[in-house]
């Protein structure tokens, strides 16, 4: 298999499909896949980069896989069960056990961005259980 290389800026921005968005996720966060099976042949292990704007938030969710989370710019809240939250910044990173409730908040000024990082095989294939009415 071929070593795999591109740059960020070559990948598009995706948004939630409508039935996303009825299972409680946020239309204006953003997110591009960069790695998975289908785009560079991986196993194991897919890779995506999400952008939220200010003010809005990936909704307290829960799911499978593990995951991990690092803040590449902005500044905001990891949501947690309870209502609890952490702030988090530019140059965080955030380990996420599997089916723990998570989410992210921007209360910053700019968008806040970060990488995901799962071990499955492609995101598309991860089902997410929002909790909407728990925050
Ligand atoms: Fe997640």
């Amino acid at each position: 298999m071929d070593i795999f290389l591109k740059s960020l800026n070559e990948f598009k921005w995706e948004t939630s499909s409508v039935e996303r968005i009825k299972s409680g996720a946020n239309p204006k966060t953003q997110w591009k896949q960069l790695v998975d099976k289908d785009i560079c042949g991986s196993s194991g292990i897919s890779v995506g980069y999400s952008k939220i704007p200010t003010g809005e938030d990936l909704p307290l969710h829960n799911h499978k896989p593990q995951e991990i989370y690092f803040v590449t710019k902005g500044s905001g809240f990891l949501l947690m069960e309870n209502h609890e939250s952490k702030h988090i910044k530019e140059g965080d990173i955030v380990y996420i056990p599997k089916d723990k409730y998570h989410g992210i908040r921007n209360s910053g000024d700019c968008d806040l961005e970060f990488l995901f990082i799962f071990t499955a095989e492609r995101w598309k294939d991860i089902k997410y259980n929002f909790v909407s009415n728990q925050t």
